[in-house]
């Protein structure tokens, strides 16, 4: 048996580009999705032709049974999971008098309890095996403010304080955890900014640019590897010296 990887949220973006580097890499890799069966069948077709024995399965990750549906899932097709990759996530800029409760939950539950969900599903058999590996994928908007991210930053700031404690509990069974906060990523993600913001965000990049989601893939890469052994209960950010 290869490695495994489960990452959520990979049909699409960022996510997508984990999951194929984490092919190239050599990782048996389930793609996880929300409602793009399309694209999660896309990238999991690219993961097979780099070498990989690549799944896709549909869950919300803030469905706890369909979560434990999807690992169950992976370790009947690929293996127990080796590498979690909590990635899946909603955006969105509202103005926090408009925000309704319904929205919010919603933020949190994907993106907090999503963590929160993975997380509890893969560390019984990393705890077993006395390794691992998690990373949280987080944003800069975790680290500083931005007006109407109020909802978005807060959760993006849980999941900071979530991997860091993860990571102190863990370490002594031999798990690491560490969160990845990107920078302004060129995804669908951006696609609801108002007009001009995307490129007032680039100019605003110290260097000049939008992310790809490759560069967040090559980071995971690195975080998940053997050369980042003794790295863990870190927040890594790749944003082009956006939060410096
Ligand atoms: P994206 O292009 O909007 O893609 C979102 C991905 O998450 C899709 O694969 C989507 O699946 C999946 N997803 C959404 N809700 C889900 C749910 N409830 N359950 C399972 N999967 C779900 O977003 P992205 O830009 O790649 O962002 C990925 C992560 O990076 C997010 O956590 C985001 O907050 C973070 N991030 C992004 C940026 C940025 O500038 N793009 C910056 C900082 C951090 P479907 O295809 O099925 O809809």
């Amino acid at each position: 048996m290869g490695k495994v990887a489960l990452v959520t949220g990979s049909s699409r973006g960022i996510g997508r580009a984990i999951a194929l580097k984490l092919a190239e890499d050599g990782y048996d890799v389930c793609i996880n999705y929300e409602k793009r069966k399309d694209k999660a069948e896309e990238t999991a077709g690219l993961a097979r032709g780099l070498g990989s024995r690549a799944v896709t399965f549909q869950a919300d990750v803030s469905d706890r049974a369909a979560v434990e549906r999807m690992f169950a899932f992976v370790r009947e097709n690929l293996g127990e999971v080796d590498l979690l990759v909590s990635n899946a996530g909603i955006a969105g800029q509202v103005q926090i008098q408009d925000i309704t409760k319904e929205r919010w939950d919603r933020f949190f539950q994907v993106n907090v309890n999503g963590a929160f969900n993975t997380v509890q599903c893969a560390i019984p058999h990393m705890l077993h095996e006395k390794k691992g590996c998690i990373i949280t994928i987080s944003s800069m908007w975790g680290l500083r403010g931005a007006s109407c991210e109020s909802a978005y930053s807060a959760t993006k700031a849980a999941l900071i304080g979530f991997t860091r404690s993860l990571a102190n509990e863990l370490a002594p069974s031999g798990i690491r955890v560490n969160c990845i906060a990107p920078g302004v990523i060129d995804t669908d993600m951006l696609d609801e900014l108002p007009e001009g913001v995307k490129d007032t965000l680039a100019d605003e990049t110290p260097l000049g640019r939008l992310g790809k989601p490759e560069d967040i893939a090559d980071l995971v890469s690195f975080i998940a590897s053997e050369k980042a052994g003794f790295i863990t209960g870190q927040v890594i950010t790749s944003d082009g010296g956006f939060v410096v």
